[in-house]
C-alpha cells in the first residue's frame, strides 16, 4: 500500500493530508498552527473519526515535521517512515519555469529559491517544508506542485500586460495566476460528471474562497485567469481589493500621509474586499448573516457578486461560448444564496438552475436543469488530491525507467 503525503507549507503552518494512494482513501490530515510563536497548535485527524489535538511549542518547520512523523507513528497510522514512499509540496510561484509539477532535486530547489522575489513570503516558508521533509525522508520521491503552473498554457494576449513590453522582457512582470491545482482538479471532475472529454469543453472554475479567483479553462487548459503578478487582482476577495486603479494609490498615500509603496500595497491586501466595504467581517458567512440591517454589508455582497458576473460574461466572450460553470471553495462550494445570486444574473445565458439541487452542499453537484443551455456544477475542492495525484504520476514514471 504505497502512501503519498501532500504538504501544504506557509510561513507559520504546515498542512499535510496522508494518502493511501491506489484507493485514494485519505489515512490521516492536519495542521501544525503558529509555528515559531509561544505557542502552537497541533490537530489531526484519522481513522473516519479520530482526533488528535495539542498546543505545545514547536519552534520551526524542521520540528515540525520531525514532529509530524513520530505522531503518525505513535498513533499507528503508519508502522514505518519507509512506508510514505511520495512527498508532494505546493509550492506559490513557478515562474515561467516550471510548466508543470516536477521531482525536487538541487537545481529545482535553487530554482524555487531564486523565484522567491515574485512570492517573498510564500516560497522560502514551501522551501522550509521542502529542506525538512528531506532531511527525515531522503528515500522519498519529492515532487513541487506549483499554483502557477496550470496557467502557463495561456495565450500571451491573456497574459501580458498593457505595460512596458521591458517590463516582462527583463523582470518577468506579466499574468502569473494563482489557484491553478484547484482550477485543474475541479475541472478534471466536471468534465467526468459531464460525461465529455475535457479536451472538448469550454470551462469556467470559480474559486470562491478567502482567497478568490476565476479561470477560463479552454480544451483542458488554462486560457485565462483574474489573479494577476500577484493574488491581488481579479474578483473581490475577503481582505483583498481585486482589480482596482493603482494611480489611486498615489493620490491616498499623499492623503494618508504613508510614506512607502508596501504600506498602501498593504491595505489593498489586507483591509480591502469584503472587509474594506462592509467594515463588518472579511468572512461572508458574518457579511450575509448582517446582509438585512447593515447596508454596506449587502453593498459588499453585490459588489461581489457583480464582480463574477463580470468576469464569466468577459471569458464567455473570450473564449466563444462556455458549456460548464463550477463553483467551489468556501464560499462557492457552501453558499447556495451567493450562487443563486449570481446564476439569477447569468439567466440571459439560457441558465436555469434547479433550486432543490442548489440548496445542498458538500459534494459533486450539478445544479442546473435538463433544459440549461450552460451547466452548472458545484465541486468541492482537493488541491491536495491533485498534488498526491501529481507524485504518483512522477513515481510510476520513475519506475518504468
Ligand atoms: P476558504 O478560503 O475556501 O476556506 O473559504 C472561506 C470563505 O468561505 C469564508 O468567507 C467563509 O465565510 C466562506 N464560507 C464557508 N462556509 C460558508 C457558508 N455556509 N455560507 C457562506 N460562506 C461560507
Amino acid at each position: 500500500m504505497t502512501k503519498v503525503i501532500a504538504i501544504n507549507a506557509g510561513s507559520s503552518s504546515l498542512k499535510f493530508k496522508l494518502f493511501e494512494i491506489d484507493s485514494e482513501k485519505v489515512l490521516a490530515e492536519g495542521i501544525f498552527d503558529r509555528i515559531g510563536l509561544e505557542m502552537s497548535k497541533i490537530k489531526i485527524e484519522y481513522q473516519t473519526n479520530k482526533k488528535f489535538e495539542v498546543d505545545e511549542k514547536v519552534k520551526d518547520h524542521a520540528y515540525a515535521v520531525k514532529r509530524l512523523l513520530g505522531l503518525l507513528l505513535d498513533l499507528k497510522i503508519i508502522r514505518d517512515f519507509s512506508e510514505i514512499e511520495g512527498v508532494g509540496h505546493r509550492v506559490v510561484a513557478g515562474g515561467e519555469v516550471f510548466k508543470h509539477s516536477v521531482e525536487i532535486t538541487s537545481k529545482v530547489i535553487r530554482k524555487i529559491n531564486s523565484l522567491a522575489e515574485y512570492a517573498p513570503i510564500h516560497n522560502p516558508a514551501n522551501l522550509m517544508g521542502i529542506k525538512a521533509f528531506k532531511k527525515v525522508l531522503p528515500f522519498a520521491t519529492a515532487v513541487a506542485v506549483f499554483d502557477t503552473s496550470f496557467h502557463q498554457t495561456m495565450p500571451k494576449e491573456n497574459f501580458i500586460f498593457s505595460v512596458p513590453y521591458e517590463w516582462y522582457q527583463e523582470y518577468g512582470v506579466r499574468r502569473y495566476g494563482a489557484h491553478g491545482t484547484s482550477h485543474r482538479y475541479v475541472a478534471k471532475v466536471a468534465a467526468s460528471m459531464l460525461d465529455r472529454p475535457l479536451e472538448k469543453l469550454k470551462l469556467i472554475s470559480c474559486h470562491l474562497g478567502a482567497g478568490a479567483s476565476i479561470c477560463a479553462i479552454k480544451n483542458g487548459l488554462s486560457f485565462d485567469t483574474s489573479m494577476g503578478f500577484t493574488p491581488l487582482t481579479g474578483i473581490t476577495m475577503a481582505t483583498r481589493s481585486g482589480d482596482t486603479d493603482v494611480a489611486m494609490l498615489s493620490f491616498m498615500m499623499q492623503k494618508l500621509d504613508m510614506h512607502s509603496m508596501p504600506e498602501a500595497i498593504y491595505d489593498l491586501n489586507k483591509r480591502s474586499g469584503l472587509l474594506g466595504i462592509s467594515g463588518v467581517s472579511s468572512d461572508m458567512r458574518d457579511i450575509l448573516a448582517k446582509r438585512e440591517t447593515n447596508l454596506r454589508a449587502k453593498l459588499a455582497i453585490d459588489v461581489f457578486v457583480k464582480d463574477i458576473v463580470k468576469y464569466i460574461g468577459a471569458y464567455t466572450a473570450e473564449m466563444g461560448g462556455v458549456d460548464g460553470i463550477i463553483f467551489t471553495a468556501g464560499i462557492g462550494e457552501n453558499s447556495t444564496e451567493i450562487r443563486s445570486k449570481i446564476l439569477n444574473r447569468l439567466a440571459y445565458m439560457g441558465i436555469e438552475v434547479d433550486e432543490k439541487k442548489n440548496a445542498l452542499r458538500g459534494q459533486n453537484l450539478l445544479i442546473s436543469t435538463d433544459n440549461s443551455k450552460v451547466q452548472v456544477l458545484v465541486i468541492p475542492t482537493d488541491e491536495e488530491l491533485m498534488i498526491a495525484r501529481d507524485v504518483n504520476k512522477i513515481m510510476k514514471k520513475k519506475l518504468k525507467h
